[in-house]
């Protein structure tokens, strides 16, 4: 039997699976999906077996045989092994990258040398005898003398010791210990045989005479008893217990589980939904649906309702929400609803618990996972309903190798469970709502909210107005004003910075102009080492101008603002209100997100500062007012996607405010009040905003018209990162067809990054069948010649960003 095996050895230039030789002993138990540990070169290396077979078209006398298994239980199904063959594919990633990325990073291999000794007496030398302690095997960096390693390497040469590599998980089971009591008569037959001196022995005795027959945990044992564990070790000699070791699982402090709650009733907007959605599980047809709601439309009582409908026929369901977003609020929902039938994944849990949750989910004793990104794979075997919560998410895209996109992995298992998939959101990405315009997603609307809540009043706050009028702070006059207010009447404040990505452009205060790309479309990057900017997908540049080429101002220039500095100007503003922060500095520890925020809920603050952290998932009454202090920053981002992102996130924001009895403000500060992304966002109107938009990406080529692919090349000499990127660009131009456009290479908007040069190319393409083929070529140029020059290429399939 020969087993074809993925190994764990993601820098080298061939990307296929090994033929191995599966001993005789293994060939009844191993599976396709398990872990393998096998010979590769002179190491010992991780594999995955994807296909047992019974020939090959090598010499197989040549054949390497596998070494151990690591796992008698298959790790990936057969459907998940197939899906990473299309990842692989799709992303152009090697099969390793693609197999771990479904599963927990416990469970990736953790190489250890061991040193094993066949007879320990054969050891001479006094130094070794002391070290190995009448041990015949030892990790090998135990050994830290130089001189015993040369030893140990002479005795490996005669035979007496070999030296090995044992690969285990990071991670291991969590286990605990537990004795179960014997009965009575068997305690009272032990105590007879005890010397009235041992008084610990008996005190001991007598409470496990009050616990005959039960099974307890050690610990607890030693608790309760206050007795000291050689005391119980002692007597578990003598027979009064069993000792054994359980496998348990650690608990990330669980919420108390309340009782199960209740449906609620559906709107008869929510019902037409969720009647569709059941239908199309009942008829076990692979449809996706794009649920489009406003915010408090009740999208997520849809998605309880239909995997409640699925978990009836004994299926099971996938929900992903944003990372950001997977707070206990939103968490919390889902467990009130299945109880002990729910798994969380997200980012916060270590790695063992991360490893707990995914074992819950492969064996089977739970039916929901909600988590983020990763848990698409989650290891199911019968899904009935995948779920994408806020669809147009960037996170759901991933920003390494393999650099899949969850929704893609969505519809692939769908199709493969004949299950439907809803994406969800209040602001759909354009590439989604496209879709379903042109009925390849099923729409589903709600447009009016669940509790018939108005939607906050949105003001939006002319910034050139206000410089105009001697303001130069980052507050307007009616901004402050209703902070002013709200501290008063000790409602609470949520003020957003935008900071999202990079964003460095130059910014005319008088009229809010901001200097484009003449043939991209995009805001130009500001670039101080020669006060130029330039364009990063053409490679247009031009200088700084000193006066506004639309208004002649001179008060055009770099445009910036800090969380920071944000806070210095509100401290002098309102120096009585109490402030927290949520940025990436201060939420680098695990926990801290949800910290701030529980304390925010608490009452603990009066104003809630921060980046688009928060403009999510926060649902507390007492929030009134809503701030955006710049929405320039997104709206000229250098990415074809910033007026998308700025209505997105404008909406989300004004989300949060007035979601319950108290009526809820939204102001907005810009310099560029005129922008449809802006005035739309104010009366929260997809579709109009949707129409504007396509209009702007058909005239430019952007997505949804087009299909874009971003190659990145850097290097730490410049002229060699620019020879590179012309080389690539020239190779793919040569191999596509004359339809498809090549732009750039042009220096990337970030130009450089830890010493190392920065250039890009992005392809845009309607219909390219060699596409991958294409890609695949350039790929193993740059692996097998141009990475040891000290490249690094990175290609990007539909990219959620350009820098
Ligand atoms: P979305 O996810 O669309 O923003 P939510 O699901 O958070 O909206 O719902 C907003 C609020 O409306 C929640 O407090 C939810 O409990 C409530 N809600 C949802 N559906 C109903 C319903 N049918 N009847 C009453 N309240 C509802
Ligand atoms: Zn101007
Ligand atoms: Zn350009």
């Amino acid at each position: 039997m020969i087993a074809e095996v993925i190994v764990d050895v993601a820098a080298y230039p061939i990307d296929r699976p090994f033929d191995y030789a599966v001993p005789y002993n293994m060939q009844e138990v191993i599976e396709c999906g398990v872990r393998v540990k096998v010979p590769f070169g002179p190491r010992k290396v991780l594999g995955y077996v994807v296909q047992l077979k019974m020939e090959t078209d090598l010499d197989e006398s040549k054949l390497k045989p596998i070494d151990e298994l690591i796992d008698l239980e298959p790790v990936l199904s057969n459907e998940l092994l197939k899906l990473s063959k299309i990842v692989a594919r799709e992303t152009l990633a090697y099969e390793i990258d693609a197999l771990q990325v479904m599963l927990p990073a416990a469970m990736r291999g953790k190489y250890e040398k061991f040193i094993e000794v066949e007879e320990l007496s054969e050891i001479e030398n006094p130094a070794l005898v002391s070290l190995l302690k009448g041990r015949t095997r030892m990790p090998l960096k135990q050994v830290t003398d130089p001189a015993l390693l040369k030893i140990i390497k002479e005795y490996a040469k005669e035979g007496i010791i070999t030296v090995d590599t044992a690969i285990s998980q990071r991670t291991k089971v969590k286990t605990v210990r537990m004795i179960h009591i014997a009965n009575a008569e068997k305690l009272q037959a032990i105590d007879e045989t005890i010397h009235a001196n041992a008084k610990k022995q008996k005190e001991l005795l007598e409470w496990l005479k009050g616990h005959a027959n039960e099974t307890i945990v050690v610990a607890t044992v030693l608790r309760e008893s206050s007795i000291q564990a050689p005391v119980l070790k002692a007597l578990i000699k003598k027979g009064a217990a069993i000792e054994s070791s359980v496998e348990t699982y650690r608990e990330p402090d669980a919420p108390k589980l309340r009782d199960t709650e209740v449906p609620l009733n559906l709107t008869d907007e929510q019902r037409s939904a969720l009647d569709l959605v059941n239908k199309s599980s009942d008829n076990n047809t692979p449809e996706t649906f794009l649920l489009h709601g406003i915010t408090g439309s009740g999208k997520t009582e849809v998605y309880l309702q239909a995997i409640s409908h699925v978990l009836k026929k004994g299926k099971e369901a996938i929900v992903l929400v944003p990372e950001i977003s997977l707070t206990p609020q939103m968490t919390s929902r889902f467990q009130q609803r299945f109880g002990s039938l729910v798994a969380v994944m997200h980012s916060g849990l270590s790695a063992g618990e991360k490893y707990d949750e995914w074992r819950k989910i492969h064996r089977k004793e739970v039916k929901v996972v909600v988590g983020a990104r990763s848990a698409i794979f989650a290891p199911f075997e019968n899904i009935g309903i995948i779920i994408l919560d806020e669809e147009h998410e960037s996170t759901y895209k991933q920003e390494d190798n393999p650099r899949y996109h969850a929704r893609d992995v969505a519809i692939w298992r769908s199709e493969y469970f004949n299950c439907p998939v809803i994406l969800g959101s209040a602001t759909p990405s354009l590439e989604s709502y496209a879709r379903a315009s042109k009925g390849v997603y099923t729409l589903l609307e709600l447009s009016k909210r669940a509790k018939n809540q108005e939607l906050p009043s949105v003001t939006v706050v002319d910034m050139r107005e206000e410089l105009k009028d001697g303001n130069r702070s980052m507050f307007s006059v009616p901004l402050a004003e209703a902070v002013r207010i709200r501290l008063e009447k000790k409602e609470q404040i949520v003020l957003f910075l935008n900071k999202r990505g990079f964003s460095s452009f130059v910014l005319c205060r008088d009229c809010g102009t901001v200097v484009q790309c003449p043939n991209c479309d995009i805001s130009l990057t500001y670039h101080r080492s020669n006060e130029s900017l330039k364009c990063h997908y053409c490679g247009h540049e031009e200088v700084v101008p000193l006066k506004c080429p639309e208004c002649e101002s001179e008060h055009i220039r770099f445009f910036g603002t800090g969380t920071q500095k944000a806070e210095e100007e509100i401290a002098k503003l309102f120096p009585a209100a109490r402030v927290l922060r949520m940025d990436v500095d201060t939420t680098r520890q695990k926990g801290s997100h949800e910290r701030i925020l529980r304390k925010f809920s608490e009452g603990g603050a009066d104003i809630l500062l921060g980046t688009q952290m928060i403009a999510k998932g926060l649902d507390f009454p007492n929030i009134t007012l809503v701030g955006v202090l710049a929405a320039d920053t997104t709206l000229h981002l250098a990415d074809f996607r910033a007026a998308e992102k700025t209505f997105q996130l404008m909406t989300q924001v004004s989300g949060r405010a007035g979601r319950h009895e108290l009526a809820g403000e939204v102001f907005i500060q810009t310099y560029t009040p005129e922008h449809y992304a802006i005035e739309l966002a104010k009366t929260q109107h997809y579709e109009p905003f949707y129409n504007m938009e396509m209009g702007t990406r058909k005239q430019y080529g952007y997505p949804p018209f087009f299909y874009i692919t971003l190659i990145q090349f850097s290097h730490e000499d410049l002229m060699k990162v620019i020879d590179y990127a012309d080389k690539g660009a020239t190779f793919i131009k040569n191999s596509l067809s004359p339809e498809t456009f090549i732009i750039g290479p042009a220096s990337a908007a970030i130009s450089r990054v830890n010493n190392r040069y920065r250039y890009q190319c992005l392809i845009k393409y309607k219909k390219e069948p060699k596409l991958i083929e294409t890609l695949q070529q350039l790929i193993k140029m740059y692996r097998t010649s141009w990475m040891k020059d000290g490249l690094l290429m990175s290609v990007d399939v539909d990219p959620s960003s350009i820098f």
